[in-house]
């Protein structure tokens, strides 16, 4: 029994240590990244494979320190919305994603388009459309070739929110509803919310060519997505069968995965995209 017990204690204290990189870091922390401009763009594309193109590329925020530590979202995303942080991280984000994205495009030779995240509560700021469409301009950008990825949440009903997601469609951005599946927002909600683009959650996409159930609601969209003016995307792709399940809707659907890339720095995404092509 003893033993039993040592083993035990052993392994609570693995947990503990395993999920020490996890936790949240510290306001200093995070004060210190952004005044030492740590916050750096990772891109994930979406992409066709009726057309074989990069239909949009992802911004993912990680802080690179120069030690070359790279810290997650899950790190400091959270840390940013509780500071009132969050605004900044997504300017700074802003800022370098768009000149990368100028010379993603030159290098590849055809449009497409630049996704960011956005926290719900950004969206309580009414003037936020006016402020993105403003650096959108001073970089010589257009908010038609921007995609605004909001993640679904209870919160999405607050009146600001809808109003600021009306205000940033009326202005030409994109606006994707991310992770669809595990949060609030059911299928005829679409139809009534500005939204040009639905991602599926990975937790319906994995294992999808046996479970019925995220099949019907895949397909539901699909046939949504055919009768008006909406983009699929299936995020979280990361084995064959799944590819090779979602290729039957690939006229339809956008794919995003592991399996496909992984979110990358500029050169690299870049380079990906140039040979995927082949
Ligand atoms: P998300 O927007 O749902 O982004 C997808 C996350 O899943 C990313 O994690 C991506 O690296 C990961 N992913 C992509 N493909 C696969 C796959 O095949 N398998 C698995 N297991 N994971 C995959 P990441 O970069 O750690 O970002 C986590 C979350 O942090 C994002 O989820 C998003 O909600 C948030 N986030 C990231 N950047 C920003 C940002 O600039 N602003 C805000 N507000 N939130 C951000
Ligand atoms: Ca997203
Ligand atoms: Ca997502
Ligand atoms: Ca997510």
């Amino acid at each position: 029994l003893t033993q039993v017990h040592q083993l035990l204690q052993k392994l609570e204290h693995l947990a503990c240590h395993t999920e020490k990189p996890s936790e949240p870091i510290s306001e200093h922390q995070l004060l210190h990244a952004i005044s030492h401009n740590e916050i750096t763009p990772f891109y994930q594309p979406k992409v066709s494979r009726a057309t074989n193109k990069v239909e949009s590329i992802e911004v993912l925020a990680r802080i690179i320190t120069p030690q070359g530590t790279v810290f997650l979202p899950d790190r400091f995303i959270c840390v940013a919305e509780h500071l009132d942080l969050i605004n900044l991280i997504t300017f700074q984000l802003f800022e370098k994603a768009t000149n990368d994205f100028i010379d993603i495009k030159k290098n590849l030779g055809y449009n497409l388009k630049l996704a960011f995240n956005l926290s719900p509560c950004q969206l309580e700021d009414l003037s936020c459309p006016d402020k993105l469409a403003l650096i959108l301009k001073l970089n010589n950008l257009k908010p038609s070739e921007i995609i605004l990825e909001i993640t679904e949440q209870h919160a999405l009903c607050s009146s600001a929110q809808l109003e600021t997601l009306n205000r940033l469609r009326i202005r030409g951005f994109d606006i994707s509803l991310d992770d669809f599946g595990v949060g609030f927002t059911n299928i005829n909600q679409l139809k009534t919310l500005p939204f040009t683009e639905v991602k599926i959650d990975r937790t319906l996409i994995s294992h999808i060519e046996t479970d019925q159930f995220s099949q019907v609601i895949v397909s539901s969209l699909v046939n949504i997505a055919t009768q008006g003016d909406l983009t699929i995307v299936a995020e979280g792709i990361e084995r064959v069968e799944e590819l090779e399940y979602l290729d039957r809707f690939k006229e339809h659907i956008l794919m995003q995965g592991f399996l496909i890339c992984r979110p990358k720095g500029k050169i690299e995404l870049t380079r990906w995209a140039k040979s995927w092509l082949h």
